[in-house]
């Protein structure tokens, strides 16, 4: 791999984020990264129908392309890429079925059957589409991040994949363009995911090593609330190995502390790293 420094010396290069548009302060701190790695900044604003499942928000997913080129231009993006879905996918193109065993059958993978393959399908016409030195992914997907890694490596494309730390509202929800759907009520119910990973967090860093305690008190957090109106379905509360996404018993050094949970009907997830004091 080449670090960015050494690459920057090499000559001009290009930092690219790709995004599904309805743009937010999360993804904005993306191009700002990109920004200071390379010396252009491209934004791909794509909804991508292939890593949506039948029942998942594709239709209904905002577009709001006007308002996302003009963040975009105030932002100092100078090349933004917004194709079209015959343009990505023309008609006839054979079907792309892309696996990773392991990374695709935790998590998110099961609740979201082929939503890993569009994604990887989709970053990979976008890296050969648009050729970048380096892309910026948000920790907030963490296991995309840490699955578009591996496929970068698999695929051996020169590219350098730069992760970035998840933006949160002051009251501690992560940024999504999801966000928008909630109410003020479910607002504040899904304010337990943040809360809850904190929690996970500080405890790991008391001492707490066995996976299991820290996954049950997380689970119970995310289920404790006084807003009982506001319907909640906890899909996973987990720990797992940072770089294979295994689930683990024991807590060495570092940890990923995950949860996905729909609040009312919007699908939430986050995440925090978990770390031993020594
Ligand atoms: P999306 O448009 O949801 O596909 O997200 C595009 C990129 O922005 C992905 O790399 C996401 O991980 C990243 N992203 C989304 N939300 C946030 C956030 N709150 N903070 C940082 N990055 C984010």
């Amino acid at each position: 791999m080449t670090s960015a420094p050494a690459r920057a010396a090499l000559g001009p290069s290009l930092g690219f984020v790709p995004t599904m548009g309805a743009l937010h302060a999360g993804h904005l701190s993306l191009v700002d990264v990109a920004k200071t790695h390379a010396t252009k900044t491209a934004v791909s604003i794509f909804v991508n129908p292939t890593q949506f499942g039948p029942h998942e928000d594709f239709h209904k997913y905002p577009r709001p392309l006007e308002t996302d080129l003009q963040l975009c231009t105030d932002a100092g993006v100078d090349i933004v890429f917004a194709p079209s879905v015959s343009e990505m996918y023309p008609p006839g193109e054979a079907p792309l079925r892309v696996d990773m065993p392991g990374l695709f059958d935790v998590l998110e993978g099961p609740r979201r059957p082929g939503h890993f393959s569009g994604v990887c399908q989709v970053v990979a016409k976008l890296f050969n589409i648009v050729q970048p030195s380096l892309a910026c992914f948000g920790e907030k997907d963490f296991q995309q991040l840490t699955i578009l890694r591996a496929l970068t490596k698999a695929l051996d494309f020169p590219i350098d994949i730069v992760g970035c730390p998840t933006l949160r509202d002051p009251d501690g929800l992560a940024m999504s363009s999801r966000n928008r759907y909630l109410s003020g009520d479910e607002r504040k119910r899904a304010l337990s995911i943040s809360r809850s990973l904190r929690a996970a967090q500080a405890r790991v860093a008391e001492g707490e090593r066995d996976a299991s305690e820290v996954r049950a008190s997380l689970r119970a957090d995310l289920l404790t609330s006084d807003l009982s109106d506001v319907p909640v379905e906890l899909q996973y509360a987990e720990v797992v190995d940072i770089d294979s996404l295994q689930s683990l018993h024991r807590i060495e050094d570092e940890a990923q502390a995950l949860v996905a949970m729909k609040v009312g009907t919007t699908r939430l997830i986050d995440n925090i790293r978990l770390r031993v004091s020594r």
